[in-house]
């Protein structure tokens, strides 16, 4: 608007001064136009002054010149002679004077006479009688001077005639002004007007410049844009006079037009706005509802834009919304990945790290934060190098670079990291490093090992300690031994060796059971320490079997060691309500005196010890040359053992059982002689405890087993109908599969399981009681029968005696035999008898050497009996003969 409403400013002023310019020239056009017409009529003044010569005599000749020339010219005017001092002296044109008697008159007249030039006047008001005139004097000259003014008169609606002759626009003003300011004519009012005096602002202005323009207040009241152009010739001033309003008409038409075009266009851009706004608008929703769309990571339908920066836009923000799709879901590819790895991580039962190059924390999952009694922020603010103490950055960033140039992971090292509340525990780290976003990270999963080591720890202290003392074990002990044969520091000058066995400590076992056994051993092993606390190493051999290994090899000391031993273990030992009274037999030998091998120290410490429970027990006996002997012997019986069972060296003999009540034999015992012709002659009381401790028993029992199996099938298809009775050493019937055993040995003889009698000791059986009372069950469920042998020696737990599935108790022959001479063992078989009584048992006595013990135990309703008295164990055949003989 500023720059249109400059625009019509500017254009307004072109106009005007165009106008202006216009106007000028109308003005000057009406100035040359007044100006000819009254210097036509000067000239024709002259003309007629020039005939003037022969005046005055000449005057109607002058007269009718100058009509002639007047009326030639066309010259309205009246024209006359005057005189000098301005009088008339002729009329030309008509009988009256056309120039009033005025001052400016008889100035005019008294100029061209002394200037000899003609003059026009300015308006001469009331010289005419037909309204105000002006006139051009000219000089008439007679004889070289001048004689007359010729004046003619120009009436000046003449001069106002011409001007509206001009066919000004209506409404323009056109006048002439004389040169004191004098209206001498006007296309408008004339008649009123000319004459007077034009208004004082247009006079000054037109006095001060012969060409100019002002503004002002016309005579007749209008309001005008007055031109005024002075004649350089005449000094009249002509004068168009625009309305002031119609100057400013067409700058008020060309403001209302550009008003009404502005207010169009206005109105069009309006309209064009509003359609382009609500484009914009609707555009601007649609792009709106995808920005919304695009901010709630929404799908958005495509809708169409008006726009083209809108779809431009669109397009970008379509563009946008892909791209943030395709970030949205690698970011949840990525976020389920980090959920899954998380929920795995934090679930682990296994501690996991990741740390940086510097060893900083920056992750730390819960079993971490759990081990380390850390919370996770305390552990994100740590390094490594506080939970593990002596881990330096050097080694961290070796491992980084280990781990970098090479494409395996290092294999698991170990560690000790250190917890929160200063407890260390040991850790076995598997790291992996990997490159993440340009940064190398370690994942470690460091696993607790603790009880790996603590279970390492058992086991080796397992294999080295006895479980039921924490002594040294017999493995430890000869390790020991052997370094020291070595003769390392402090074994210089040799030193000893003590077995230790506890006397009576079976029937501990076998009478309390084996917890009481065990408390028992505890204790002696306690008292053990005690007494040898810092010299050697003593050891849990088994069993009730100790060995002390001492250095020095001064007999003093271990035959000291050994009385204080001996008295240590003296001591009754209170359990609770039991007092178990033991003793100790201790065997002593010597290296290098005894032996430079661990094995025959010990072997010869065996032989002491053995001597020292020979001779009464509760003794230490040093070990001595001829204690060998005795091992020589054992070894020997062994080797014929072995050769026996090899090469069919043992025999069965059969010892006739007998029924008390009718005398007659209703079964055998089976008992293995060694038959290899070798001297001397041992019998099973010898053979069979060194089959025994070396290994021999179990092919022997076997042997034995199927032997006498065979012969009774045999009795039995002979027509002799016999029970057989075996003996079943402990160690046989602790071995696992001995019901299998018997199971077999009866399909494969095919003998009838009624007729077969096992006889076990107390000892094998109280031995581990739960499992032999099942073992028991089985063998009896095949119909065999069970002894108990020996029953009255053993000490037995007459308690347990009444849950063991028994058939037979077989009271000991050392009670039978002394029944004549020990009322003790007279005392023990009577009430043998009577418990066997009242558990059901049948009795068999053994040992019946007499009549009289036969008479005895018959008469006390014992029911069989075996013994000397009816016969000694016979080979098949003799036991034939024997029971023929009886029959007979
Ligand atoms: P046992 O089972 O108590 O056998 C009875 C022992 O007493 C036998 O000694 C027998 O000859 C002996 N005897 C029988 N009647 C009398 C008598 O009136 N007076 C005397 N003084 N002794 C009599 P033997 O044959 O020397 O056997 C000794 C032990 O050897 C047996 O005692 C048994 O425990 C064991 N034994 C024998 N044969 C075998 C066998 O095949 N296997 C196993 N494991 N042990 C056997
Ligand atoms: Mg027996
Ligand atoms: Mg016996």
């Amino acid at each position: 608007m500023i720059g249109i409403a400059f625009f019509i400013a500017l254009e307004y002023r072109e106009e005007r001064s165009r106008q202006t310019e216009d106007t000028i020239k109308m003005a000057q056009s009406i100035m040359v136009h007044t100006d000819a017409h009254l210097l036509r009529t000067r000239d024709l003044a002259r003309a007629l002054a020039e005939v003037g010569d022969g005046l005055p005599g000449q005057l109607a000749a002058f007269r009718r010149q100058a009509a002639h020339l007047m009326s030639a010219a066309a010259a309205g005017g009246a024209a006359a002679l005057y005189q000098a001092d301005g009088s008339l002296f002729a009329s030309l044109t008509g009988s009256g004077d056309p120039l009033a008697k005025t001052s400016a008159h008889a100035a005019a007249v008294a100029q061209v006479f002394a200037t000899g030039q003609p003059f026009l006047s300015n308006v001469l008001a009331g010289a005419g009688a037909a309204g105000p005139v002006l006139a051009v004097y000219v000089p008439v000259t007679g004889g070289g001077k001048t004689t007359y003014a010729l004046a003619i008169a120009v009436p000046a609606s003449q001069l106002s005639a011409q001007l509206s002759d001009h066919k000004l626009p209506d409404g323009w003003l056109a006048s002439l002004l004389d040169r004191q300011g004098v209206i001498m004519g006007r296309n408008r009012n004339a008649a009123s007007l000319v004459g007077k005096p034009a208004r004082a602002t247009l006079r000054e202005e037109v006095a001060r410049q012969s060409v100019g323009t002002v503004e002002h207040l016309t005579q007749d009241g209008m309001r005008n844009f007055t031109v005024f152009v002075r004649s350089p010739e005449t000094g009249y001033t002509s004068i168009i006079g625009i309305p002031r309003q119609q100057i400013l008409m067409p700058l008020l038409q060309k403001l209302a037009f550009l008003g009404i075009l502005v207010t169009l266009l206005f109105a069009a851009g309006l309209l064009l706005a509003r359609r382009m706004g609500s484009s914009i608008a609707r555009s601007f929703h649609v792009l709106i509802e995808q920005a919304y769309a695009l901010g709630h990571g929404g799908a958005q339908a495509r809708k169409p834009l008006h726009v083209l920066e809108a779809v431009q836009l669109g397009g970008a923000m379509e563009q946008a919304a892909e791209l943030l799709r395709q970030r949205d879901a690698d970011l949840r590819a990525q976020q389920d990945e980090l959920q899954q790895f998380k929920f795995f991580s934090e679930h682990s039962n296994e501690m996991l790290l990741l740390l940086d190059e510097r060893g900083a924390i920056r992750y730390a999952n819960r079993m971490a934060c759990e081990r380390l009694g850390y919370r996770n922020g305390e552990l994100l603010a740590m390094t490594l190098f506080d939970l593990d103490l002596p881990t330096a950055p050097e080694l961290l960033r070796s491992v980084f670079d280990i781990c970098r140039h090479s494409p395996h992971p290092p294999p698991p090292f170990e560690r000790v990291y250190r917890c929160k509340n200063g407890s260390e525990f040991p850790v076995e780290i598997s790291a992996t490093v990997l490159q993440h976003r340009g940064e190398w990270l370690m994942h470690v999963a460091p696993r607790d090992i603790s009880e790996r080591r603590q279970a390492e720890q058992a086991v080796r202290w397992a294999a080295a300690h006895d479980a039921l003392t924490g002594l040294a074990n017999r493995t430890q002990a000869l390790a020991f031994l052997e370094s020291a044969l070595a003769r390392g520091p402090g074994w210089e000058t040799g030193g000893s060796l003590l077995f230790i066995d506890l006397d009576r400590f079976k029937p501990v076992n076998d009478i309390h059971g084996h917890d009481v056994g065990d408390r028992v051993l505890r204790e002696i092993a306690a008292r053990l320490q005690a007494c040898t606390a810092g010299r050697g190493l003593l050891a849990r051999a088994g069993g009730d079997e100790f060995m002390l290994i001492m250095g020095d090899g001064n007999v003093r000391d271990p035959v000291r060691m050994a009385d204080t031993i001996i008295r240590a273990v003296a001591a009754p030992v209170s359990l609770g309500n039991i007092e178990v009274a033991l003793s100790a037999s201790v065997g002593i030998s010597l290296f290098p005196q005894h032996g430079e091998t661990a094995s025959a120290l010990i072997h010869a410490a065996d032989m002491a010890m053995l001597a020292a429970k020979q001779s009464g027990r509760a003794g230490a006996r040093l070990y001595s040359h001829e204690m060998g002997e005795q091992a020589q012997f054992t070894l020997s019986v062994q080797h014929r053992l072995q050769q026996a069972i090899d090469h069919d060296g043992l025999r069965l003999h059969y010892q006739p059982i007998v029924n008390l009540a009718t005398g007659l034999m209703d079964g055998a015992e089976a008992l293995v002689r060694l038959e290899d012709g070798l001297a001397p002659q041992v019998g099973p009381a010898t053979f069979i405890p060194i089959a025994e401790s070396c290994g021999l028993i179990a092919p022997l029992g076997a042997w034995a087993a199927q032997e006498a199996c065979r012969q009774q099938v045999a009795w039995e298809a002979a027509g002799l109908a016999l029970t057989v009775s075996i003996n079943v050493s402990a160690i046989q019937f602790r071995r696992a599969g001995f019901a299998a055993f018997i199971r077999e040995l009866i399909a494969s003889s095919g003998m009838n399981p009624r007729r077969l009698v096992l006889e076990l000791t107390e000892t094998a059986i109280m031995e581990n009681l739960a499992e032999s009372v099942a073992v028991l069950h089985e063998i009896r469920a095949l119909g065999v029968k069970i002894a108990l042998d020996d029953f009255g020696t053993g000490y037995s737990s007459l308690s347990s005696l009444s849950t063991l599935p028994l058939d037979k108790l077989k009271i000991d022959q050392s009670f039978v035999r002394r029944l004549e001479t020990d009322h003790a063992s007279r005392a023990v078989i009577d009430a043998v008898i009577a418990l066997a009584r009242s558990l059901d048992l049948e009795l068999v006595a053994e040992g019946i050497e007499t009549a009289a013990a036969l008479h005895y135990l018959r008469e006390r309703g014992c029911q069989s009996g075996q013994g000397y008295h009816f016969s000694r164990p016979l080979p098949a055949p003799g036991l034939e003969a024997w029971y023929g003989r009886q029959c007979a």
